[in-house]
């Protein structure tokens, strides 16, 4: 292969250009105009016209819901740990503490039992759980039917993580409308994307409006500049907007593309001992990125299989390195259903394969053929290794 096979690239419909000229000929390179206004509008229609915003990521997005929700220092966040640290981290920014619940073997997102078991665990220690982060991982939904009710029963607001899940649906309903928050990321390796930019989707007009003012520096509109609280510049660039507004136009055509990469894959590699990241029931994820595990070796065939398609031009990459693991998060408590480490397994045992919109059929089976050869040539012994615990 002459071209470089990425995990996930950017897709382009060839409408970016136009919305990008659109900006420029009228000199709208700023923070409003048409293309933020038609993003949003093409937004709130995709949301069922829940009330949104859009932000400069979706990290933003995240400490701009937690800092609505009264946040603050010695305040508990529950969140999903098998996840990436944009999830958690703006919990610190406002000096609160995380809370992490293991993942569930069927979704690979949290689980209802550890859910319930940190919620009893925290409130015997009297923390004060002010909102739980549950993160639809790879796309995958969580599974909300158990996930909620557990939440509600104990009024703790909920945020859905949908960064990776535009495009995905929890019976019937899309991510990304599930829970009473919620953000999408259009990072670059995200489903769409505007290079780097993130939308907030609430319930209410009224937070959305707060959200705002923050995202605004928290300016009065007043004729000079007066300000009662701290705010933040964290709103979108209207040439970016432009680039989302081309690709929102293209989420259906990357959602079936996706489909097909991780149809193919699961398909080529049925007689060798992985599994694919199942979905759950009544639901369907946008795949975005397909998850391969080894079912019975460790981390150091995940590794070789990762630098084996490095060296062929391929780029693979390891799960998530579930937040309980992290040197930052290590004095944070973590909650478990038993023994079972599930998200340490998931991530031992885990590989993304590529899964961009771009890449070919011929593409897609050369990586195959690849995996094949060094799962083929290896002799597998089942080996443990501390390399994620190493500083
Ligand atoms: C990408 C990602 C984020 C952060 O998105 P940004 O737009 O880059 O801030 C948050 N959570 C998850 C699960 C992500 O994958």
């Amino acid at each position: 292969m002459n071209r470089r096979i990425w995990l996930s690239e950017p897709y382009q419909n060839g409408k970016e250009m136009e919305y990008i000229n659109r900006a420029l000929e009228k000199n709208e390179i700023t923070q409003f105009g048409d293309n933020l206004e038609e993003f949003h509008r093409r937004t709130s229609e995709y949301v069922n016209n829940l009330p949104c915003l859009h932000v400069n990521s979706a990290t933003a997005g995240l400490h701009l819901i937690l800092r609505y929700l009264g946040i603050g220092a010695g305040d508990y966040v529950l969140c999903s740990t098998l996840t990436f640290a944009a999830s958690c981290n703006p919990a610190l920014y406002l000096g609160a503490n995380v809370i992490f619940v293991d993942s569930d073997e069927k979704s690979y997102n949290m689980s209802p039992i550890a859910l319930k078991k940190a919620i009893s665990w925290a409130k015997k220690q009297n923390y004060r759980i002010k909102a739980a982060i549950i993160v639809d991982i790879y796309g995958q939904p969580a599974e909300y039917d158990e996930i909620l009710p557990i939440l509600q029963e104990e009024n703790i607001p909920t945020v859905e993580d949908a960064a990776e899940a535009q495009g995905s649906f929890y019976k019937g309903k899309k991510c990304g409308t599930l829970c009473d928050f919620a953000v999408f990321s259009y990072d670059s390796n995200k489903m769409i994307t505007t290079s780097g930019g993130g939308t907030i989707i609430a319930k209410e007009q009224k937070a959305i409006d707060k959200m705002r003012y923050w995202a605004m520096q928290a300016r009065e509109p007043l004729p000079y500049y007066q300000h009662f609280e701290y705010g933040y510049q964290y709103r979108m660039s209207n040439i970016l907007a432009g680039i989302g507004c081309a690709q929102m136009q293209s989420l259906d055509t990357i959602l079936a593309k996706k489909q097909k990469i991780n149809e193919r894959y699961k398909e080529s590699l049925k007689n060798y001992p992985v599994k694919f990241m199942p979905e759950i029931e009544g639901c369907s994820s946008n795949k975005w990125l397909t998850v391969m595990n080894f079912l019975h070796y460790g981390m150091a065939e995940v590794l070789g299989l990762i630098d084996f398609l490095e060296k062929n031009n391929v780029e693979a990459r390891m799960c998530w390195k579930p937040m309980h693991l992290q040197p930052l998060y290590k004095e944070s408590p973590y909650v478990k259903e038993g023994e079972k480490d599930v998200a340490k397994t998931l991530f031992e045992s885990g590989v993304c394969l590529p899964s961009a919109v771009k890449m070919s059929v011929e593409e897609q089976d050369y990586v195959i053929q690849l995996i094949k050869n060094y799962m083929d040539n290896k002799k597998y012994e089942r080996k443990t290794d501390d390399y994620h615990l190493r500083k």
